[in-house]
C-alpha cells in the first residue's frame, strides 16, 4: 500500500490500487454483497480506468479470496461454502492466537490509546452507521495484527478477517454478528494485563462468539436431536394421510 501518489496523472499502479481499495472496502462494509458481479466494463467506467486495469485489481482481490474469477461469466463477489467458512475461522482463530502471544505485556502507551480510541469509535459507530460499524470491527483485529509488526502476520490477519466478513454476509441475519465491543475492551485489557495465556482465551472465547453467531444461524438444526428436527415434517405427512386416505 505505497502512499507515493505523484500530483497529475496517476499511474497505472497506483490506479490498480484505489480500485482495489474501493472494491474491498465496499466489500468489507458489506455493500457489494457476496455473489454480486463484478462487471470490468461498469467498473472501468466508474474509476475511469482500462479493463485491464480493472482486471488486476479484481485479480488481487481473487488472491486473497474475496471475488471469484469465473470463466465466461466474469468476476463475482466470493461466496464462500460452509466448509470454507469453518476452515477460514479456523485459519483466522489460530493466527489471531499469535498476534494475543506477541503482544501481551508488549502494548506501548500509545499502542494502548490507539486501540482504545478504536473502540470508542465503534461503540460510536455502532447503530448509527452500519457500514462504518462493520468495517471498524474487522480493522480492529487489522490493527492489533499490524502493532506486532510482522508483516507476515498483518497480511493473513487481514486477508482471513476481511472473508471472515464476508462469510457473516452470507450466512448470518444482518448486522447480527459483528464484534461486540465490550468483547474488544476485554481483549485491550487482556494485553495491557500481559497475562498471554488469558489474553489468548480472551481472543478464542472472541473468535468463537463471532463464529456461532454466524454458523449458528446458518445451520438452525445443527444441535438439535433428529426427533426434534424430524416432528415438523412428520406431522405434515400425517396431515396428508388423513387428506389422502380415501385415495
Ligand atoms: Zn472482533
Amino acid at each position: 500500500m505505497s502512499k507515493r501518489s505523484k500530483p497529475g496523472k496517476a499511474s497505472d499502479t497506483d490506479r490498480v490500487g484505489t480500485i482495489y481499495r474501493a472494491l474491498r472496502r465496499a466489500i468489507i462494509e458489506q455493500a457489494l454483497e457476496p455473489g454480486a458481479k463484478l462487471p470490468e466494463d461498469a467498473i472501468g467506467e466508474r474509476f475511469g480506468a482500462s479493463r485491464t486495469i480493472v482486471r488486476h485489481a479484481l485479480g488481487q482481490l481473487a488472491a486473497e479470496g474475496l471475488v471469484e474469477l469465473r470463466r465466461n461469466r466474469g468476476a463475482a463477489v466470493a461466496t464462500p461454502s460452509w466448509d470454507q467458512a469453518r476452515d477460514i475461522f479456523d485459519a483466522r482463530i489460530a493466527m489471531e492466537r499469535l498476534v494475543m502471544q506477541r503482544l501481551a505485556g508488549q502494548l506501548t502507551r500509545p499502542q494502548i490509546e490507539q486501540l482504545r480510541n478504536h473502540v470508542d469509535e465503534e461503540e460510536r459507530a455502532r447503530g448509527r452507521d452500519e457500514p462504518l460499524s462493520i468495517r471498524l470491527a474487522t480493522e480492529f483485529h487489522i490493527v492489533l495484527a499490524e502493532m506486532t509488526g510482522s508483516a507476515v502476520l498483518e497480511h493473513y490477519v487481514s486477508e482471513t478477517s476481511s472473508r471472515c466478513g464476508l462469510i457473516l454476509a452470507l450466512y448470518s441475519r444482518p448486522h447480527s454478528s459483528e464484534c461486540a465491543v465490550s468483547e474488544h475492551r476485554e481483549i485491550i485489557e487482556a494485553l495491557v494485563e500481559g497475562d498471554a495465556t488469558r489474553a489468548v482465551a480472551v481472543m478464542d472465547q472472541h473468535l468463537e462468539a463471532v463464529a456461532s453467531r454466524a454458523l449458528i444461524v446458518s445451520r438452525p438444526n445443527k444441535g438439535k436431536d433428529i426427533k426434534d428436527i424430524l416432528a415438523g415434517y412428520v406431522n405434515a405427512e400425517n396431515e396428508k394421510g388423513r387428506n389422502g386416505a380415501r385415495r
